[in-house]
């Protein structure tokens, strides 16, 4: 892969500071067709066409944001892949698996193709698509990871009629194919059941307020969820990972399923480790709502040692944009539940490194190097080595600013975010050697984003 010395490269990044799990060294990057081909000291590398000095700059691999829901078909009021993508390539995302729960949901081969096309058409990161997992189409998940899904969501919690909670039954035959396959399955895991039923009785007793989402969503929902899936794993193989962690009580059954030899990967996300029910006061109470719920405070410092020990391995945002009017309805029933968070998630995250509660290297671990991992995407992403796509996000570790929705790119940008402080920022991202993001605002042309082929086995 490494030029010979007569062979000009299409790019190099010099001066700045490389960023792996396992530390960080001084040193520049060659970067030819899309890929990296040289890393290493500035006199043993190959001439450019084109330099990126990036003196006193950290350099790290693009972050994949693996649960993020880009609105389109059906939705676009909220989010186009236009807009989220690029508030992704302002975000140092450089690669995004999109949700099934559009509309249609991608629950068939030709609502992947027609998903496909759409972001094709307009992505300026890379992209996969999620397949939705359905008591009618378990014969068609082979065909739909044929044309190119390259997970499947399966809602284990859901009292949404467009993707509804499949039988015990449906759901154990879903992870004995998607085992056969090799496809790792991605978990909302609450417990359908339960949640209708409080929610029944909750509404029946006229509650309004947003204290009944917690009481529906309480966590034994949540904790029961990650137990069965994990046995439903252990039993025939499958491979999952478990979606936006919300409670400090699943973490001994994460560990559990572990230990028993589950291959179970876990993401949380920054409104679980920065947010509590205490932020009601100041966003509106209503305006919290998100499934699973941001819970009482004493949950986000066991959820960041869980981060930080590996026992939850992925950070996600589970990036669900509303238009503001949405969050705000005065029934909490009403409300819709999500909050953006693609191009926001770096920022809160590089602000946290600041203040010394973690570092870049584990920064990389969990948001690059993981999910590649997991989804079949390593080593040609979430690592800055030879050979990978270069997917490169230059980060300025000394830059200062602040939230604000009106910053950001997404339609839907009801941030639960607005006002904190940043310390780091993302200031120049690359995908495949293009920059699509440069200080802030985005660069790339619509279209450029690929469909990613992960590994499977
Ligand atoms: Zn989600």
């Amino acid at each position: 892969m490494t030029p010979g010395p007569d062979r000009t490269v299409d790019l190099l990044i010099t001066g700045g500071l490389v960023v792996s799990p396992e530390g960080t060294i001084a040193a520049d990057i060659a970067v030819d067709r899309g890929r990296i081909v040289a890393l290493g000291a500035s006199d043993l590398l190959p001439p450019a066409r084109e330099t990126i000095y990036a003196a006193g700059l950290h350099v790290i691999p693009g972050a994949i944001d693996v649960h993020v829901h880009f609105r389109e078909p059906g939705f676009s009021h909220k989010e186009t892949w236009t807009s989220a993508t690029r508030a992704a390539a302002v975000g140092g995302v450089t690669t995004v698996f999109d949700m099934p729960n559009t509309d249609p949901p991608t629950a068939s081969v030709a609502a992947i193709e027609q998903k496909h096309d759409i972001a094709q058409r307009q992505a300026i990161v890379d992209f996969g698509l999620y397949g939705l997992i359905g008591e009618g189409n378990l014969d068609q998940l082979e065909s739909m990871a044929a044309a190119g899904a390259v997970s499947f969501k399966l809602y284990m919690g859901s009292e949404n009629p467009l993707v509804p909670c499949p039988s015990d039954g449906a759901i154990v035959e879903a992870f004995e194919i998607l085992a056969r396959l090799g496809i790792r399955c991605t978990v909302h895991a609450e417990n359908t059941p339960l949640l209708t039923w409080r929610g029944d009785r909750l509404r029946a007793a006229g509650r309004t307020d947003a204290a009944a989402h917690l009481e529906q969503h309480i966590d034994l929902a949540a904790v029961e969820a990650v137990s069965r899936a994990g046995i439903f794993a252990e039993w025939t193989g499958a491979k999952i990972h478990i979606a936006h962690e919300s409670t400090r009580r699943s973490l001994p059954h994460i560990r559990f399923a572990r230990q028993r030899g589950v291959d179970m990967t876990v993401e949380t996300c920054p409104h679980y480790l920065l947010l509590s029910t205490d932020d009601g006061a100041r966003l509106g109470d209503n305006f919290m709502r998100v499934k699973p719920p941001v819970r009482e405070a004493g949950h986000a410092a066991p959820l960041w040692a869980a981060l930080l020990d590996g026992t939850i391995d992925i950070l996600s945002t589970d990036h669900a944009p509303h238009l503001r009017a949405e969050k705000t309805r005065p029934v909490i029933w009403d409300c819709a539940p999500g909050f953006p968070g693609v191009e926001t998630s770096m920022l809160l995250m590089l602000a946290e490194i600041s203040r010394g509660r973690l570092t870049l290297e584990h920064y990389v671990r969990m948001a690059c190097e993981a999910p590649a991992k997991a989804f079949g995407l390593y080593p040609r992403k979430g690592a800055l080595r030879v050979g990978a796509d270069a997917d490169i996000v230059l980060v300025d570790m000394t830059r200062t600013g602040r939230i604000t929705a009106a910053d950001l790119h997404s339609i839907g940008n009801a941030t639960p975010f607005e006002g904190f402080a940043l310390c780091g920022m993302p200031v120049r991202t690359l995908v495949r050697g293009a920059t699509v993001a440069l200080d802030g605002q985005p660069v790339g042309t619509l279209g450029w984003g690929r469909a990613v082929t992960p590994r499977r086995g």
